[in-house]
């Protein structure tokens, strides 16, 4: 079977013949790939600026955004039926007996930093034909979802941000009044910032939770981008015509900024603008660059002065899954043509090449491996 490969050594990506997996415990399930995402990961692999292959392995199977559907399972595998429709999870847990978060089924949070992710570090990932795995790390995905089902695990990330800031946020009376018709966040203001697929799915996310959302992004506002954030009522401000020093003078307190960029002197930036009991999420990954100049005290004092928050969040483990998978149902519900149109582009596996290294067009490209059997 055909497998998109990174062979980090000689710096080459090149499509893998390999071996068909086959299930050898009783626990496991073999899927066979639908649709599998690209995300801005899967181009740094490619760049040769991340991943690693599994030991021995010259190469690793990139790819860890992933629909596919059971088509074998093993003798105890109580949970997924024949013929479902799956997303996988990313993270492995590391094998030290004292990694707490990693024996709890919280690899998400692994402390040793010896996890593994499929498709990203020492495991093989989904951009591939079949993929065999534990029960467990599987998700049943409703057969509703199935043109838009391999947004699982971009929102899953967004979820578990929004996860941690409940809990964060039960350090005061955050929680807004209750009334009738109104969601948890109706009085609260979301920033998002960045307007890829991470961004637009955090979006709904937010407005779904009643937060009246903004994304701060660079491209214009007829962009395709600030057209879907009109359409599912957020407000779309665009960075090269609304300065960033006067984002909390246009829009109030600002209560949330979820980070989906990874541009470390925007951000930071923005970071001047959070507002009193604020909390700001960093989501992206940026590279190693130069130092960049941030007005430290300024930043400090506010921390302080305002009770804000800052966290990183990385990876998503079984409920921010599950609540994207419940989630993604909802958003079909209230906005079904834009969710679709996240996924701008479905591409056979030939396409790998132009899509990994070319120019980054569109929202959410998708390699489409195989048609769903009855
Ligand atoms: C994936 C996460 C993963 C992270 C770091 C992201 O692109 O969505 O699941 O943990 O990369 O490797």
């Amino acid at each position: 079977m055909k497998a998109v490969s990174v062979f980090p050594g000689r710096r080459e990506l090149r499509l893998v013949d390999c071996q068909e997996p086959r299930i050898e415990t009783p626990t496991q399930v073999k899927v066979r790939m639908l649709d599998v995402g690209i995300c801005g990961t899967d181009r740094e692999i490619c760049a040769f600026q991340y991943g690693t292959p599994p030991p021995g392995s010259d190469h690793l199977v990139i790819g860890h955004e992933s629909l596919g559907q059971v088509i074998d399972v093993g003798s105890g595998v109580s949970r997924i039926k024949m013929g479902e429709l799956v997303a996988l999870r990313v993270r492995r847990p590391c094998m030290h007996p004292n990694c707490v978060t990693c024996r709890t089924g919280r690899q998400d949070f692994c402390y040793t930093g010896d996890f593994k992710e499929r498709g990203i570090k020492e495991i093989h990932g989904f951009m591939t034909e079949f993929v065999v795995d534990e029960e467990p790390y599987m998700s049943r995905v409703p057969r509703e979802l199935r043109e838009v089902g391999v947004l699982v695990e971009p929102l899953a990330i967004a979820e578990k941000a929004l996860l941690q800031v409940w809990e964060v946020q039960q350090r005061l009376p955050w929680a807004c009044p209750p009334a009738p018709g109104k969601k948890p966040a109706h009085c609260h203001r979301a920033v998002v910032l960045g307007a890829g697929p991470v961004g637009l799915l955090g979006t709904m996310l937010f407005l779904e939770n009643g937060f009246e959302t903004f994304v701060y992004s660079r491209g214009p506002v007829t962009s395709q981008k600030a057209l879907f954030v009109e359409s599912v009522g957020a407000h779309y401000l665009c960075s090269e015509t609304e300065p960033v020093e006067h984002l909390a003078e246009r829009i109030g307190n600002i209560d949330l900024i979820y980070e989906a960029t990874g541009a470390s002197q925007i951000s930071f930036e923005l970071l001047e603008e959070l507002g009193t009991n604020g909390v700001f999420v960093f989501t992206g990954v940026p590279g190693r660059k130069a130092p960049i100049k941030i007005d430290a005290d300024l930043i400090m004092r506010n921390l302080v002065l305002k009770n804000q928050m800052i966290f990183g969040t990385v990876n998503a483990g079984l409920r921010a899954f599950e609540a994207a998978i419940r989630d993604l149902g909802i958003f079909m519900k209230r906005w079904p043509g834009a969710v679709r149109s996240l996924i701008t582009g479905r591409f056979p596996i030939d396409a790998f090449r132009e899509l990994l290294l070319g120019r980054l067009e569109g929202i959410k490209n998708v390699i489409v491996f195989d048609r769903e059997t009855s």
